[in-house]
This record gives structure tokens, sequence and C-alpha cells, in this order.
């Protein structure tokens, strides 16, 4: 009986069989000279990983993104709320950033430093084959798995994912704070303890069941792959015009009686792609430029005495067959967003410089714009904001600069802040009746901090309009 399903005319999905279920991967290792960078690279960055909000640059972890304070620490500087220009700008170059890294070398990250493959390829399925046993160099699985096995596997995922789950709580709260709720009860952190417990379970999802649909389906920037790439990209590309047409090798044969080009249509190339796709057929969003293939091809080409590369780094214009199309290293893009990451960091740098060890803000406080004393004076509710950049305690004193007669009060004076914190607090400025004109009159305050810190705000007071005020 045919099926009630209608057909697609061509795979939709490397991993969709036509029935739409899933089709699971065992990718095969191909050894070859990429496999052993990426190895090294991969570890590499399992210890960066692990270690980067251990490591403190000018007293603060490398990376600490404290969203509940909103303080975003990277590389030893600290955005704080009042930063959003800055932050803003740092994201903007990051994205433009990764559109240059993109466009002049494809996705690099994909394949060799993407925290889903790193963990992936070089932690979870090296496991998984240990306990598995593989056909080959690693493919499918020998037998069916014993129970034990199974078990083991889940084992060491879940302490595995742990781990990793407490590192990446770690750049959000800090070692400090990461190692106190180790040692502590569940019951005193009840929300860390789910967000470790979630973030745990996501792990174990997506390495052991989700795993390639990550990058296939899920992630964002495989997905703009089509709008950041153009034919002078950095890709993985099979050279059509050397490998076709395609067929069983012929040994012995002189190359001008042979009819077949160099692909000897082995598959190595597609049974070793962790996305599941054929690289013969062009370039696809799949390809996470992992370079499996070019491994798997290489050896192939080595055993048959053909030069290596029918599978290699290189672009669409490079390995196009038109004659007119030259691969071109500059290309308006190329230009484009390095200018405008100059541009970026130029106006970073002007604002960042601008910056002193502390931020000053007064506005007006809530309720009546003014009040009267009853002894001729007018008083001003105000508030105060300051922030404290440094990475000390510090102390500021508030004084009105431009009259003699006004008196400014707060709670404290000076005002004692914590480093890197920030306080608000209120402000009464009050001032001789006379002194206003047309309902207000402007003063100056200064504001003195430790560090040299000086900082004068002109705020307009409201008071009664006219001269005669009584
Ligand atoms: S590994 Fe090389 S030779 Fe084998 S099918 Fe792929 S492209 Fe052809
Ligand atoms: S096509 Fe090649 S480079 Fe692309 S994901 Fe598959 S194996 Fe990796």
């Amino acid at each position: 009986m045919s099926s009630p399903l209608l057909q697609p005319e061509q795979r939709v999905l490397s991993t969709l069989e036509n029935d739409g279920s899933r089709r699971w991967l065992k990718p095969r290792v191909s050894k070859g000279r990429f496999l052993t960078a990426r190895r090294i690279v991969a570890y590499a960055l399992i210890v960066l990983f692990t270690a980067l909000p251990y490591i403190p640059i000018n007293g603060k972890p490398a990376i600490l993104l404290d969203i509940v304070h909103r303080q975003f620490t990277l590389f030893g500087f600290t955005f704080l709320p009042t930063d959003t220009i800055l932050l803003a700008l740092f994201m903007v170059g990051l994205i433009i950033s990764i559109f240059l890294m993109t466009a002049l070398l494809g996705r690099v990250w994909c394949g060799w430093a993407c925290p889903q493959t790193v963990y992936l390829e070089f932690v979870y399925r090296p496991i998984e084959r240990l306990l598995e046993g593989t056909i080959g160099r690693g493919g499918a699985s020998k037998r069916d798995m014993a129970g034990w096995r199974s078990v083991v596997r889940f084992v060491v995922y879940l302490i595995i994912s742990m781990f990793l789950a407490h590192t990446f709580l770690a750049y959000f709260v800090g070692v400090e704070a990461l190692f106190k709720w180790v040692q502590s009860s569940p019951f005193e952190h009840p929300i860390a303890f789910v967000v470790m417990a979630a973030t745990t379970f996501l792990m174990m999802f997506d390495f052991t069941y989700f795993r390639e649909q990550m990058c296939i389906i899920a992630c964002p920037y495989g997905r703009f792959q089509s709008v950041m790439l153009d034919r002078n990209s950095l890709i993985i590309g099979y050279d059509e015009q050397r490998g076709e047409p395609r067929g069983r090798f012929e040994r012995g044969v002189p190359d001008s009686e042979r009819k077949h080009g160099d692909c000897i249509d082995c598959l190595n190339c597609v049974t070793t792609c962790p996305t599941g796709i054929d690289i013969r057929e062009g370039l696809q969003m799949e390809c996470v430029a992992c370079a499996q293939c070019v491994d798997a091809c290489d050896s192939v080409m080595d055993k048959i005495g053909r030069p290596r590369g029918l599978i290699r780094y290189s672009s669409q214009a490079a390995m196009s067959a038109k004659p007119d199309e030259k691969p071109r290293l500059l290309r308006p893009r190329v230009i484009f967003y390095p200018a405008l990451l100059l541009i970026i960091a130029t106006i970073f740098t002007v604002v960042f410089s601008s910056k002193g060890t502390a931020d000053v803000m007064i506005t007006r406080n809530y309720g009546s714009p003014f009040a009267r004393m009853g002894d001729d004076r007018i008083s001003n509710s105000l508030r105060l904001k300051i922030v404290n950049r440094t990475a000390d305690p510090a102390a500021y004193r508030i004084a009105v600069i431009s009259d003699e007669a006004a008196t400014v009060e707060t709670t404290q004076n000076p005002i004692q802040i914590e480093a890197g914190a920030t306080l608000t607090e209120g402000m009464l400025l009050t001032v001789p009746q006379d002194r206003f004109r047309d309902g207000h009159y402007d003063v100056k305050i200064r504001v003195t901090g430790d560090d040299d810190f000086e900082k004068t705000v002109n705020i307009r007071l409201i008071g009664p309009a006219g001269k005669n005020h009584s």
C-alpha cells in the first residue's frame, strides 16, 4: 500500500526521513590534519571557557555578566547601568566583527570554536564512541548497547552537564557566590539551584538528543549564513570540475584514458559529516565548516594516489567554472565593515575617556515643584544619583558653589559609596526666595570625591513667579 503522505521530490533536511521522522546521525571520525588542529583548538578552548570566570583582570573576573545588578564586566572593564551608550557601541561592534569574520572566513566559528561544536564533537561524542564501540573509525555502533553502558553514559553525561552548568552559572554570578552556593543547601538559594538544574537539563537535552539540530534549525547565526557569506568568503567546497563525473576508481588506467573524475563515490565525505549533508551537492546552510569531509577525502585521495584537495577550503568564486569570475579578497563589505568598526571604536574611545571615576545625575524629585520654608526661603526636592565607578569605596561631598546663601541637605554628606555601587537619595536644596526671576533660579552644584573627582552640575530650581513674592 502506498504511503498516505505526500512524498517530497528531494530531501528537505539532511536529518529528516521522507516520512518526517528524525534521521539519526552517527558521523564517522575522519582522522587528518584538520581534525588534529581542531582537537588542539577545542581542548584549549574548553580550558579557556572554564577558566574565564576565574581569571582576574584589573582585580575583576575576565567575564562577569551580573544581570541582577546590571553590571557587565568584560576583560577588565565594567559596564555599569549608566553606560548604556558604551554597551550599545560594544555590542554593535561585536556584531559587525562577526559580519566581517564571516565575510572573510565563513563559518570558521561554527566548525572550530563554537561551544556547541567543541563540547559535542570533542567531549560527548568521544565518550559515546568509547562506550558503544564503533565500526571502523567510528560511525554506527558495533552492537546494541548493553543496558549498563547506557546507564554509565547517562551518569557520565549528567556529571559533565552539571559541571558545564556550574561553569555557565559562574559567568553570571561570579565564582565566589558559586562556591558559597555549592557548599550550602539548595534551600538557601533556591533560584540559583533551579537555574543550575534547568541549565543541566538543557545541556543534557542538547548534547544527547538535539545535537546537530541546534546548528541546523535553532542557531540564528547559522540561519543568517545566506546573507553573511558571499562568493569570495572562505568555505569548504567540493571541486566539481575535478571530481565529476564521479565513478569507480580505475586502477592503473592512465589519466588521459580515464572516464571518471577524481571522486570515486566512496561516500566517506558524507558518512563523516556531523550534519549529514553531501558537500558534493554544493554549499549548504547545514555545513558548519568542520573540515571532516576534507580529512575524509584527503585520505581517500592519498590511497588512490591522486592529489589532495578534491574537497578543500576555498571560495565559491575560486571554485567557479566561470572563466570571468576571479576570487577577490578586497570587496565592498570587507572595506565597509572595518571602516564602520573604526568609527565605532573612535566613538567608544571618546565616550569612554570622557567618563570620570564617578557618574553624577541630579533630577527633580516627585511631588510639588517647590516648598516655602516660612523664613523667606524656597526649597526644591531633588534626587541625587552617584555611581562609584572605581574598584574601591569612595566618599563624595556635595556643595552649592554659585550661591553662599544656598544650603543643601542630604542624609549624609559626605556620601559613602561602595566600589562599583550606585546610590540614589533625596536632596533638599534651599535658597532665599528673592533669588527667583520668572519662577526659576539656576544654581551650580559641585560634587567632589576621592581620586580628585570633581563634577559641577547646573540645576534649575523652581520657585514662585514674579519679583514680589509675598
Ligand atoms: S570522500 Fe572524496 S572521493 Fe569519496 S565520495 Fe567524497 S568527494 Fe568523492
Ligand atoms: S560538509 Fe564537510 S565541513 Fe560541512 S559540516 Fe559536513 S563534514 Fe563538516
